[in-house]
């Protein structure tokens, strides 16, 4: 594994980030801002954080012997995402190494089982949920909360892969033949009047700060559009999703950015949540700090895993609006930087996030930002570039 580190000099450190997806690449602009070095463990030379980080060896992230090397040029190391294995997490902590956050943490964004155990037991809303390990218990289950009901695999679920509405038990049998002694999660089907997401940071010692809450818009399973702050939303449940945000990060010991997804229901005396997922580590539903907050997603969790004072996650303007960009399907769309000077000209506005990704039909490839007063008009702006961008608009 080749690797050079070039650290900056008057003691600037050295924050090492497994995985080298779009989350390790949006790290690179605040970390220059705070002469930080990044180094990232990519996947590939072409990963979308390896293009702009120059410390980017190559190798799996779930190769022991691969990642303590990595780990030894570090100061910190932190995560692109939650698939290194505990055995590896285990060992990079005997062997000393500063994570963050720390495997006692990740475990709860890593497998949904342990998640809902974990929020059951200190308090926190959550569906109606038990760990099924057959097509009886999910009968059973099925029995008690009624079907149609959602079923997850605990581990490896990104995107809506790895979730499924299943109708009846019996339609659930090949899940159960790979689930092996895993079991899955069953959860009623909750119905949420629209998806909300609170972001915190959390550091070593304990300060934590919270963006506004937002509104995550979902297609096809997909999150299309992020609307900071949430729209219309009622301002006790506003600081109660807040506050339980923050009580997850306390008691889970969470040090970096969480990003807790959460269900808003009707409840009988008026609007509720229960919590759908834990993220720990930048998360989608932050891209719209990088232009809408005075601090973003990225240079918070850089100050928290470091132990820096976290910077203020206030709004800059009333509104912002982010909406992702996936890949198209038309293959003259590949060539994605032929739509810039339609775009920029017709949006001097528009902040472009786009990721280095080949472009596949679906794939995120990229995020685009407006902020401003007029909520309409933002999401008809970032409508229009996302379309743009995916081919389904022309002009
Ligand atoms: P992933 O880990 O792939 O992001 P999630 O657990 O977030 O999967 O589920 C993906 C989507 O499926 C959610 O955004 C939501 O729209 C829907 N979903 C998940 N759990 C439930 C549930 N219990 N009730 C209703 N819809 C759900």
């Amino acid at each position: 594994m080749e690797q050079q580190v070039v650290r900056h000099p008057g003691g600037f450190p050295v924050v090492g980030i497994i995985g080298g997806g779009q989350l390790a690449r949006m790290c690179q602009p605040p970390a220059v801002g705070l002469s930080l070095t990044l180094a990232v463990l990519a996947e590939a030379p072409d990963a979308s954080a390896a293009l702009v980080v120059p410390a980017s060896p190559v190798g799996a992230h779930d190769d022991l012997e691969t990642v303590r090397e990595f780990a030894r040029a570090c100061d910190v190391v932190t995560f692109d995402h939650e698939h290194v294995p505990a055995e590896v997490l285990a060992a990079l902590e005997a062997d000393g190494v500063e994570l963050h956050p720390r495997p006692s943490a990740l475990l709860y964004a890593q497998d949904k089982l342990a998640m809902r155990e974990r929020l059951t037991g200190i308090g926190v809303r959550c569906p109606r949920w038990a760990r099924v390990d057959s097509v009886a218990d999910l009968g059973e289950f099925g029995a008690d909360v009624g079907f149609p009901l959602v079923l997850k695999t605990p581990r490896g679920g990104y995107d809506g892969k790895g979730v499924r509405v299943v109708a009846d038990a019996a339609e659930a049998a090949d899940w159960f033949e790979r689930a092996a002694d895993e079991g899955l999660l069953a959860e009623e089907q909750v119905a949420f009047t629209r998806e909300l997401a609170v972001l915190v940071a959390r550091s070593p010692s304990g300060q934590a700060a919270a963006w506004p809450v937002v509104e995550t818009v979902q297609t096809g399973g997909i999150c299309t559009e992020v609307i900071a702050p949430a729209p219309d939303l009622d301002a006790a449940l506003a600081a109660t999703v807040t506050a339980a945000a923050l009580q997850v990060a306390g008691e889970l010991d969470v040090t970096g950015v969480m990003a807790v997804e959460l269900f808003e229901v009707a409840g009988a005396s008026g609007p509720d949540y229960v919590v759908n997922e834990l993220a720990m580590r930048p998360h989608n539903s932050g891209h719209w700090t990088i232009d809408g907050a005075v601090t973003s997603q990225f240079e918070q969790h850089l100050r928290a895993v470091l132990d820096l004072p976290l910077g203020d996650p206030h709004s800059r303007a009333p509104w912002t609006v982010m909406g992702n960009v996936l890949g198209g399907d038309a293959p003259e769309h590949a060539e994605l930087y032929s739509t810039y000077r339609h775009l920029l000209a017709r949006d001097p506005g528009l902040k472009m996030h786009l990721y280095g990704k080949q472009v596949r039909p679906g794939r995120k490839i990229g995020h685009v930002t407006v902020f401003g007063d007029d909520l309409a008009d933002l999401r008809e702006r970032a409508d229009h570039a996302t379309g743009y961008l995916r081919g389904t608009i022309t002009e």
